[in-house]
C-alpha cells in the first residue's frame, strides 16, 4: 500500500489516499541507490488514471496535515530507540576490540585518550536514553510532546553520527571493514538526521517552543 498525499481540490489541503501498489496505472521504480537505510529504498512513483474508491481515503478529505503531524510526532518520539539499540552493541564491540588490540605491550583500552572516546559516547547514549524515555512519558501522559520529540530526534541523530564515527576511529582500519557494521551504521546515522525531518526542522520546532515559553514567562 502506498500512503499518498494528494490534493482533491485545486489549492485545497492535502488528502491521505491509500493506493494499492499493484493497481492499474501505478508505476514504481527503478530503485535509486542511496547511502544508508537499505530497508527504506527510494524510487519515483507515477500514477496515471488510477481509480480511487471512497474507502481508500484515510480520515476526511483535506485532513492530511493533521494525520501527517500525528505520524511525524510518533516517528520523532521513536527515532532514538534504534540508535540506543545500536549503541549498546557498538560500545560492547569497541570495548572488546580495545581489550584485544595492543599498542606496544599494552591493550588500547588502557590509554586515556581511547577511554575518553568511550566515556564520551556513554555520556551521549545515556543522556539520549533519559531524554527519549522522558519524551515518551510526556506523550503517554497526554501532553503535546512536540518539543520533547524534536529534542529527542535531534539529539538521537547527533549521538548516532558521533558514535558510529568514533567506533570507526577507535578501531582504526579494522573499523572501516564493512563486516564490523560501523560504516553502514554511519551512513544510517546520517540518513536518520534527514528522514522524518531534518535537524533544521527540529530546531524550528524547538525555536517556536522557546518563543511560546518565553511569552508565558513574561506574562506571569
Ligand atoms: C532514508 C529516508 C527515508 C525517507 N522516508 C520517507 C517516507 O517514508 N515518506 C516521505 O514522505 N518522505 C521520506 N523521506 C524524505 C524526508 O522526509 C525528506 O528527505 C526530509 O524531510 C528533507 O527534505 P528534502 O530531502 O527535500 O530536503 P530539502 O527540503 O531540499 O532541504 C535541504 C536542506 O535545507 C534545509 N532547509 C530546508 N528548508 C529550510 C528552512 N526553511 N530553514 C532552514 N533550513 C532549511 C534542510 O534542513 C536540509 O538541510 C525519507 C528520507 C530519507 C533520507
Amino acid at each position: 500500500v502506498i500512503v499518498t498525499f494528494a490534493r482533491t481540490v485545486p489549492d485545497g489541503d492535502y488528502t491521505t489516499v491509500l493506493v494499492d501498489g499493484c493497481a492499474d496505472g501505478v508505476r514504481i521504480g527503478p530503485v535509486i541507490e542511496t547511502a544508508g537505510f537499505p530497508n527504506s529504498p527510494a524510487a519515483a512513483i507515477t500514477f496515471r488514471d488510477v481509480r480511487i474508491e471512497a474507502e481508500q481515503i484515510l480520515g476526511a478529505p483535506g485532513e492530511a496535515p493533521t494525520i501527517l503531524k500525528a505520524a511525524f510526532l510518533r516517528e520523532r518520539l521513536l527515532s532514538p530507540f534504534p540508535v540506543l539499540g545500536f549503541a549498546d552493541h557498538a560500545i560492547d564491540a569497541v570495548l572488546d576490540f580495545v581489550a584485544r588490540r595492543r599498542s606496544g605491550a599494552r591493550p588500547l583500552g588502557e590509554f586515556q585518550y581511547v577511554q575518553g572516546r568511550l566515556t564520551d559516547a556513554a555520556v551521549g547514549v545515556e543522556t539520549l536514553r533519559v531524554t527519549a524515555h522522558a519524551a515518551i512519558a510526556r506523550y503517554m501522559g497526554g501532553v503535546n510532546a512536540s518539543a520533547e520529540a524534536s529534542l529527542a530526534k535531534l539529539y538521537a541523530g547527533r549521538v548516532a553520527v558521533a558514535l558510529a564515527s568514533d567506533a570507526i576511529k577507535v578501531c582504526g582500519s579494522y573499523g572501516l571493514l564493512e563486516a564490523t557494521g560501523f560504516p553502514a551504521a554511519l551512513a544510517d546515522a546520517l540518513a536518520a538526521t534527514i528522514a522524518g525531518g531534518t535537524e533544521e526542522a527540529q530546531r524550528d520546532v524547538l525555536y517556536r517552543f522557546l518563543k511560546t515559553r518565553g511569552r508565558k514567562v513574561r506574562r506571569a
